[in-house]
């Protein structure tokens, strides 16, 4: 017997949570298919980003920052503290507790909504049937009028670096260990390769980073990304640029990786390797002979700019999709497609998706940088605020970084924000609202902002921008 629904979404992350919640709100009878296994072998909602992505990785910067800053800081400011430790297997507990508080909590969002939950296995056939298998083994087949596809995505492996025996592992595997590895190699200087090193950095691991760009953080504003680079190497990350990896040895319980960069051959030995080398989207058992779903070269569904797929009545969205990979722009996807089928219009804004990297500090950036403004040819002004001139970052004893604002030299719109500073990606949020809102330099620079903030530094830059910044020595004030 088939089982009838309006909306049927194949995967419980971000995107696929946010798309039925939505749908179900907007009073579509939705349900929500979901294999995802925890560690104690139950299911879970909240794919990637609340199992082993976004959430865990944060609970553990969180804590390692809190470590350092005990330790090492805490004493500037007079507070005196002796013997200050880390207990591993505590820190992974806690992470832990936070990672089932949130995803029974998705689970408890999705009933209440009256989505109907399903757990297991789903495979997408034509006609907008869906084929499911539970844990258990059961099989139901669910019928919809939409379908939506978030099945996400997973870790790159690479040949010369299989993971092995929790020596060589991915992002998963990082978030999990014991102890402090005390030489640990990290391939790749992408995000996770940046937090994940950061995390066990702090922690006391001696990091050495083997990225194959010549480039550090090239998506970033290379300003900010040179500071980046600066600050990084002080808190003693030792970040290779331009290195290919070879391959891996894994013997007892030491790893060597050989590389080669510009000089030649070379190796290193490591206690833990962390492969980072980006992520695949996700369709592995989905997609029936008959589905006419299609994917493009790299593998991900093809759809149009409001995650269509070339088969009526089916949409994907998340990671499984073109477009940065990250929980927030599913999630604006789930909820655009779930309205769409409603009837509603709405749309996603792709060019304003804000990026952050969650290290210390914190490295967040909106729109365009200036090394794309120079090669569109388009003519922009700057205006710049470093936080060693903020009063707030002054009595948090927290000065390092810089907020950047990108204005268009003629009309004064905003273009682009770029911020390297302690929580810049909260303040990264204020810039997101005021570019959605097509604000100006000078519409920034006529907001008033709380003081003693770090967002000042924003409403600073802003004014910096027709050097009216009244914290820094402008250099092309006018009247
Ligand atoms: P996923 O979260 O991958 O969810 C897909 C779900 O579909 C999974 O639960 C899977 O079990 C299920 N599924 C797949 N196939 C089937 C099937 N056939 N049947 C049933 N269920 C199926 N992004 C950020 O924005 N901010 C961050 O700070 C951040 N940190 C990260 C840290 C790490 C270590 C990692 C690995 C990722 C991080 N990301 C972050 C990226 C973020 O996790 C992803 O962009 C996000 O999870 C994508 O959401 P999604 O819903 O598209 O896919
Ligand atoms: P990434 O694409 O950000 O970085 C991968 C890096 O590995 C790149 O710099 C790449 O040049 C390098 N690389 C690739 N192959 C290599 C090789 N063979 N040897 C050495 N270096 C190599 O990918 P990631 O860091 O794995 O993250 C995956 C996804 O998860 C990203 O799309 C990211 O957006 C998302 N994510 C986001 C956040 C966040 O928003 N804070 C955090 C973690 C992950």
């Amino acid at each position: 017997m088939s089982l009838n629904f309006d909306v049927v979404v194949i995967g419980g992350g971000p995107a696929g949570y946010h798309a039925a919640i939505r749908a179900a709100q907007l009073g579509l009878n939705t349900a929500i298919v979901e294999k995802w296994l925890n560690k104690e072998n139950a299911p879970a909602y909240g794919g990637t980003c609340l199992n082993v992505g976004c959430i865990p990785s944060k609970a553990l910067l969180e804590a390692s920052r809190k470590f350092v800053d005990t330790r090492d800081h805490l004493g500037d400011i007079g507070i005196k503290v002796k013997g200050v430790t880390a207990d591993i297997p505590t820190v992974i507990a806690k992470k832990d507790e936070v990672v089932g508080n949130l995803t029974k909590g998705v689970q408890g969002l999705l009933k209440s909504n009256g989505v109907t939950t399903f757990e297991g296995m789903a495979v997408l056939r034509a006609g907008r049937k869906v084929a499911f298998t539970a844990h258990d083994g059961k099989a139901e087949e669910l019928v919809a009028e939409h379908v939506i596809i978030a099945t996400g995505s997973v870790p790159i492996n690479i040949p010369p670096c299989p993971l092995t025996d929790g020596l060589i592992v991915d992002s998963t595997g990082a978030l999990d260990f014991t102890a402090v590895p005390k030489r640990l190699g990290v391939i790749g200087a992408g995000i996770i390769g940046l937090e994940l090193g950061s995390v066990w950095s702090r922690f006391g691991s001696e990091i050495v980073v083997l990225e194959a760009l010549e480039g550090f953080l090239p998506a970033a504003d290379k300003q900010v990304g040179k500071e980046a680079a600066k600050q990084f190497k002080k808190q003693g990350m030792d970040i290779r640029l331009g290195t290919r990896v070879t391959g891996s040895e894994v013997k007892g319980k030491k790893v060597t990786v050989t590389y080669t960069d510009a000089e030649g051959d070379k190796k290193e030995v490591f206690d833990k390797v962390i492969v980072a080398v980006g992520r695949r989207p996700y369709t592995e058992g989905l997609l029936a002979q008959d589905s006419g779903v299609s994917l493009d070269d790299r593998g991900f569904i093809t759809v149009s700019d409001v995650c269509v797929t070339e088969v009526p009545g089916v949409y994907a969205v998340g990671d499984v999709v073109r477009g940065p990979m990250l929980a927030h722009k599913g999630m604006e996807e789930g909820i655009m497609v779930a309205e769409r089928i409603a009837g509603q219009k709405n749309l996603v804004n792709y060019d304003l998706v804000p990026s952050v990297v969650y290290t210390h500090p914190e490295i967040a950036w909106v729109g365009k940088t200036e090394q794309e403004l120079k090669a569109a040819g388009v003519n922009y002004q700057v205006g710049s605020f470093p936080m060693a001139a903020s009063g707030r970052a002054m009595a948090n004893n927290d000065t390092t970084g810089l907020v950047k604002v990108i204005a268009d030299a003629a009309t004064d719109r905003i273009l682009g924000v770029h911020i390297i500073s302690a929580h810049a990606s909260e303040m990264i949020a204020e810039a997101v609202i005021a570019m959605e809102f097509g604000a100006s330099a000078e519409d920034l620079g006529l907001t008033m902002f709380a003081h003693p903030t770090l967002s000042e530094g924003l409403h600073e830059a802003a004014l910096a921008v027709s050097g009216h910044a009244i914290h820094i020595a402008n250099r092309k004030r006018k009247k």
